[in-house]
């Protein structure tokens, strides 16, 4: 097991700077997720970890130790892709056993390491059979298994789901955070879904174009965005973001759409305006009028099992909130929004930090 640090670290594909610099400690036995958008660099990060890519600059540490004379064999790392990447030809069992088999391992220690490992990831059933003869969700866990089977000091994980359905996806989730509970092994996990981002983490690096945007823990990162892109990238359905004209800065009082709101900014607003960020959770739309509430007229209602999401326009601006199902709310009514300010977000509209 191992902390791993970034020390300066940058990549670049001849002139195209692909991870401009930096700096991160991944602690020892940490579940650590790297989430972005497609291109954003991730699979770079792990395969320079993993020795399988050249870092352009700066340092990989493991325990305070440079890796980077290391090559991917010596420096004791399994990686897991998106792909099973198992040999065809072999059997489960022997999937399992290769890389102990590499390590000349005995004989007898094989079989039972193969067993244990079988039984911890519950394809003990599937040993005889080869990849082809298994659903996608069995490689996966054959692939998974192989890379526990080691006992490397960290396991590097690129979209080991992406090629699952979203009900064995969900599953999954469950099962790689109890074999980190089990293992203790630090773990970096590389996904573009947020929602597998948040549920996975310990904590959570959000990448946009190599730069490390906010790092922290899933719940802080929800609710306390530092920016625009953290705010509009963490959250499903996506976050309101609409434009509103600063009435008084301290306490901040703001005009936003013909509606006077008092958000709670951290620190004092520059400039005539702010953007507000509500996450549709907070925003509630009912058929019937309540103090406070605003009109709007509902476009789309889309159940989803104990809410539904609507989205309404509200004088010219769209916006996305949430409803009672038994609200009965159709497309092209009347509704009424209504939202706490408190969970109302402040951002600078000039650098779209949160304020
Ligand atoms: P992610 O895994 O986040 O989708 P990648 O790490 O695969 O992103 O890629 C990051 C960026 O580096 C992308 O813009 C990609 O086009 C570029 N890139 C990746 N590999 C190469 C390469 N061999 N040559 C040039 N550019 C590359
Ligand atoms: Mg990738």
């Amino acid at each position: 097991m191992a902390d791993i640090r970034f020390d300066n670290l940058s990549k670049s594909y001849g002139e195209v700077s692909v991870i401009p610099s930096m700096e991160l400690t991944i602690r020892d036995g940490e579940f650590f997720t790297f989430v972005g958008p497609s291109g954003c660099g991730k699979s770079t990060i792990l395969n320079m970890i993993a020795g399988l890519e050249e870092r352009s600059g700066g340092r990989i540490l493991f325990d305070g130790e440079p890796i980077d004379h290391l090559s991917p064999g010596e420096r004791d790392v399994a990686v897991v892709f998106q792909s099973y990447a198992l040999y065809p030809h072999m059997s489960v069992r022997e999937n399992l056993a290769f890389p102990l088999r590499m390590k000349k391992r005995g004989k007898r220690e094989i079989a039972a390491e193969v067993e244990r490992v079988a039984a911890l990831l519950g394809i003990a059933e599937l040993l005889g059979r080869k990849p082809a003869q298994l659903s996608g969700g069995q490689r996966q866990r054959v692939a998974l298994g192989r890379a526990i089977i080691r006992r490397p000091r960290a396991f590097l994980m690129d979209e080991p789901l992406s090629n699952l359905d979203a009900q064995l996806r969900v599953e999954m989730r469950g099962e790689l955070k109890r074999l980190h509970r089990e293992l203790g092994i630090t773990t970096i996990y590389v996904t573009h879904d947020q929602s597998e981002a948040l549920g996975l983490s310990e904590r959570i690096a959000v990448l946009n174009r190599g730069f490390v945007e906010q790092c922290g823990e899933p719940a802080e990162i929800y609710a306390r965005p530092a920016n625009l892109f953290v705010a509009r990238f963490i959250g499903s359905p996506p976050i309101n973001i609409v434009p509103a004209k600063i009435l008084r800065p301290i306490p901040l009082e703001v005009e936003c759409n013909g509606v006077i709101l008092s958000p709670e900014a951290e620190s004092s607003p520059k400039g005539e305006s702010v953007l507000l960020g509500v996450r549709p959770e907070d925003l509630d739309v009912s058929g019937e009028p309540s103090s406070g509430a605003f009109e709007v007229v509902v476009s789309v209602v889309e159940p989803a099992g104990h809410r539904s999401w609507v989205e309404a326009d509200w004088n010219g601006v769209r916006i996305r909130g949430a409803a009672s199902p038994s609200a009965g709310l159709k497309a092209g009514q009347r509704g009424f929004a209504s939202l706490n300010s408190k969970g109302v977000l402040v951002f600078d509209p000039e650098s779209g930090r949160r304020i």
